[in-house]
């Protein structure tokens, strides 16, 4: 689906019996093959391999999330699935089809909110609705309907200098599902807010998550976060960069800290992110 617009294409299905709108595009898979990336160095330094052979996927609707330590690739290799860094080897397949630069069907989140500050809450969340064909209306039914997803509605009209950093990140995560994106990719989206909004937005992305069924690939170096929000959790190693081990986290959600499995899974992933090279 990637990079082809009106994927209904060749669809005879145009019954108007249709209920509910338009129904939401299905969630993607996503896969990472043998995806290697090395930085040149800038004259005096030498070269950086910041991935070697990552090889791994994410099933439709499955939520993922990347961690280990600083500098082991985690945003090189979230710009490289998004599109917006060059692989050195290998590729990244968005439902079998290859990603060659950024496209509308993922929505990105960074740990920097990126809010546009001379523009309202609401313009922010419909940014990327400008280009769409939707109308006027429905473009801005589709800014309320997020709005309401995260709970922003009384602040639509507000600018992101009077907000939270807690409330900003939620507009940044409005925006990105506005334009309906099958994949949602996060690097560290939490990483600048304190610890109790941080658990908040853990939950809100769950719910959003288990409402909306989005695939999502949530990088973060916040092992606790990792294994609350994670199907799987993806250990890297770094230097070079690479997938240490792949983690199933087979604990019913709501997940508690407090709980036994909780404990035992992160101090495994503690233990495999902390096992030498
Ligand atoms: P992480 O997100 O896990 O902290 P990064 O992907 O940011 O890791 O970095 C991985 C390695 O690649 C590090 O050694 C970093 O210094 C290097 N690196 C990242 N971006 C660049 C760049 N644009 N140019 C050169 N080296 C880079
Ligand atoms: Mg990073």
């Amino acid at each position: 689906m990637a990079g082809v617009n009106g994927s209904d294409a060749g669809d005879a299905d145009d019954s108007p019996g249709r209920a509910d709108g338009p129904p939401e595009p299905e969630a993607a898979s996503v896969a990472l093959d043998g995806v290697g990336k090395t930085y040149p160095g800038d004259g005096d330094g030498g070269a950086v391999r910041a991935l070697d052979d990552v090889s791994f996927s994410v099933a439709d609707g499955e939520f993922v999330c990347l961690v280990g330590p600083s500098g082991c690739g985690k945003t090189t290799l979230f710009r490289i699935a998004a599109g917006l860094t060059e692989a050195t080897d290998g590729r990244v397949l968005l439902d079998g089809t290859e990603v060659t630069g950024p496209t509308t069907d993922m929505g990105v989140v960074f740990q920097e909110y990126h809010l546009f500050p001379w523009l309202t809450v609401a313009e922010n969340v419909g940014f990327g609705l400008e280009r769409s064909d939707r109308s006027p209306a429905e473009r801005e039914a589709r800014v309320d309907e997020m709005l309401d997803l995260v709970g922003l509605t009384e602040f639509r009209d507000a600018y992101p200098k009077s907000l939270s950093g807690g409330m900003k990140q939620r507009v940044a995560i409005a925006r990105s599902l506005a334009v309906d994106p099958s994949l949602l990719l996060m690097d560290e989206p939490f990483g600048a807010v304190d610890a109790q909004t941080r658990e908040m937005l853990q939950r809100e992305l769950l719910d959003v998550w288990a409402s909306t069924g989005k695939t999502v690939l949530f990088v973060t170096h916040d092992v606790a976060e990792a294994v609350t929000l994670a199907d799987r959790v993806v250990v890297m190693a770094a230097d070079p960069g690479r997938v240490r081990e792949i983690v199933d986290v087979d604990v019913e959600r709501p997940r508690e800290r407090g709980d036994a499995a909780f404990a035992e899974y992160v101090g495994r992933v503690r233990e495999l992110i902390g096992a030498g090279p």
